[in-house]
């Protein structure tokens, strides 16, 4: 005998009981008629289930617990990283004014162990192919070293 599913309407062979074509079909089924005895005893299942926390507070708490970390384990699974803005020590320098840069530098240097050049000497040489050669050592320097802005 043929039977058209009540889920999904498909038309399958069946033994005497069946409604549904699957077990897929079967639970979505079993859901449906908690969901409208629910709905139909809201007051009467709401009082029940009150009870039943009331009753069962450290199962309760269990289950909210598990219920949070669930739901914090997903929202972390779906979370789409936000690319990192990364700001490099060259990007600070190159919009620095005069004076910060001769300081940014002479930190640099020593920072990096480039050799000890004092302030009053930078700000002397400054715009020549001596300082531009000091700033190159530096940004190679620095290329590997980034300040992460993003939190
Ligand atoms: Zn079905």
């Amino acid at each position: 005998m043929q039977k058209t599913c009540e889920i999904c309407g498909a038309t399958f062979e069946c033994g005497r009981n069946k409604k549904t074509c699957s077990k897929k079909c079967s639970d979505e089924l079993a859901r449906r008629k908690h969901l409208a005895y629910y709905h139909e005893h809201k007051a009467e299942c709401d009082a029940r289930n009150k009870k039943w926390r009331e009753d069962n507070k450290e199962r309760y708490r269990e289950y909210q617990h598990n219920y949070n970390v669930a739901r914090w384990a997903r929202d972390k699974a779906n979370k789409v990283p936000k690319p990192k803005k990364v700001i490099t020590w060259s990007d600070i320098y190159n919009k620095a004014d005069r004076l910060t840069k001769l300081s940014m530098l002479s930190l640099a240097l020593t920072e990096h162990n480039l050799g000890t050049v004092n302030y009053g000497y930078l700000s002397f040489i400054y715009g020549t192919d001596e300082y531009k050669r000091l700033e190159d050592k530096v940004f190679k320097a620095k290329e590997e070293l980034v300040v992460d802005t993003s939190t």
